[in-house]
């Protein structure tokens, strides 16, 4: 297999020839928050998969959801007047959970196109509104909204824009608040103040009757999980109200349990106008993304002025087979995962901040089962682990080797998002296999 890979299976974000002289991992089977590899050996997946597997593993519920629709509907298309039971019910379903008035929802793939459909939608609002000259977007530094080309733009992580003329020229970006080297950071109040201030001279300097919208995640996660501070989501909200800017939420990584609530923008007590999903939907047991568009956005799309969104359309949008595991995961999300999550994020949360002492731990943050560890040479001057000295790649391996599966950031940062079935034992394993790949290093830099 691993040769085979090295011959066929083309892996870009591992930059193509590094992947081929490390070789692929395979991974043979998967239970609760566990994973087994070719060599039958068990690690912990502090990271569920690519923060997508919330449910877990092995969930037979979710499997005979899947199977049964398979036999009975494998397909049907979204794209015309036509659908299907599970995707209609799915959709009624999150909209009766989503925030406020995100009562339309449409169904992706995966998290990029969806949010590449919000542009869309975004754009088509302002033709429908007679102001298509609104077509000005703004996101935040260290944010991630995605590979393809739109979301690649918003996104603002340099390897995804190298030599590809991203980001688009309608694409701008404000600062991050990465509080940990904020000078600020011991006061939230003058992080959100120059969060203001740098949101509005952006806008002032587009030209308020230019921009068509704003794009945030409510707590960054490929930027490296970088928490705001309490209120500067809803501040970022009302500059944008006041604007009449759309403000769009990114709840790809967030969204489903990931830091305690369904969505994230329940604890911000906001309501964007709209809102993407994917991952934790259908916990990567099928793909399947979603875009949730206010009641009055999307009032003015259908029956505003100027072009719509018709010209758009995704075969596999609505999958029957992908919204009856959403719809199972759902409810296995109310059954008690979402419970689960929150007692065992906040002993994540207590036991990664025991690692807080250690020398080479700079900082520890995140929120429910959302977390991260920065890793600085100098706990002082917050000097970041020299990549020359530990590749990311270097850092992954040490974990596999002590039976975890996390994110290596090139940055330094240890990121994890272990499933909501984790159970104590498996998050307790985290945090001391952590501390070995910790200790490692320290000896052996
Ligand atoms: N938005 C955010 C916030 C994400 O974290 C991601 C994926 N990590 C995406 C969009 C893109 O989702 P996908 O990989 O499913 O296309």
């Amino acid at each position: 297999l691993v040769d085979l890979d090295r011959r066929h299976l083309v892996h870009p974000v591992s930059s193509y020839r590094g992947h081929e002289a490390r070789g692929v991992r395979v991974l043979r089977s998967a239970h609760g928050a566990r994973v087994v590899d070719a060599e039958g050996r068990e690690l912990i997946d502090g990271f569920a998969g690519l923060w997508c597997v919330n449910a877990g593993y092995g969930q037979d519920s979710i499997v005979e959801a899947a199977t049964e629709q398979l036999r009975k509907l494998p397909y049907a298309t979204g794209y015309f007047d036509l659908g299907s039971e599970p995707a209609i019910r799915l959709a009624a379903e999150l909209a009766e959970r989503a925030p406020g008035d995100l009562n339309r929802v449409y169904f992706t793939l995966g998290g990029s196109d969806a949010v590449d459909s919000t542009i869309r939608f975004v754009r088509y609002y302002w033709h429908a509104k007679g102001a298509p000259e609104r077509d000005q977007f703004i996101s935040v530094a260290q944010g991630y909204h995605g590979s393809t080309a739109g979301g690649a733009g918003l996104t603002a992580l340099p390897a995804f824009h190298e030599g590809f003329g991203l980001p688009y020229d309608w694409q701008h970006k404000i600062s991050s608040h990465d509080l940990y080297r904020n000078p600020n950071a011991h006061d939230p109040e003058a992080v959100i103040a120059a969060s203001v201030e740098e949101l509005e001279a952006k806008i002032a300097g587009i030209g308020a009757e230019r921009v068509a919208a704003f794009y945030v995640e409510p707590i960054q996660g490929s930027g490296g999980v970088l928490v705001p501070p309490a209120g500067w989501i809803k501040a970022m909200r009302d500059v944008c109200t006041k604007h009449g800017v759309l403000f769009v939420a990114d709840e790809v990584i967030t969204g489903f349990g990931r830091t305690g609530p369904l969505f994230a923008c329940d604890d911000e007590g906001i309501v964007p106008d709209m809102m993407t999903v994917a991952k934790g939907l259908t916990s990567g047991y099928a793909p399947m993304g979603a875009v949730f568009l206010s009641d009055g956005v999307y009032d003015v799309i259908a029956d505003g002025a100027g072009p719509k969104a018709v010209g758009h359309g995704f075969t596999y949008s609505a999958h029957p087979v992908s919204a009856a595991v959403g719809r199972e995961v759902l409810a296995l999300y109310e059954g008690g995962l979402l419970d689960n999550g929150r007692a065992m994020g906040a002993r994540l949360q207590a036991g990664l901040k025991d690692l807080a002492d250690h020398p080479l731990v700079g900082d520890v943050r995140g929120r429910g089962m959302l977390a991260a560890l920065e890793l600085v040479t100098d706990k002082a001057a917050k000097t970041p682990l020299p990549a020359e000295v530990q590749p990311a790649t270097r850092l992954f391996d040490r974990a596999w080797e002590a039976g975890l599966v996390l994110r290596a950031f090139p940055t330094g940062v240890f990121g994890y998002a272990p499933p909501l079935c984790s159970t104590a034992d498996d998050i307790d394993g985290i945090v001391e296999r952590t501390r070995t790949v910790l200790d490692l290093t320290l000896e052996d830099p």
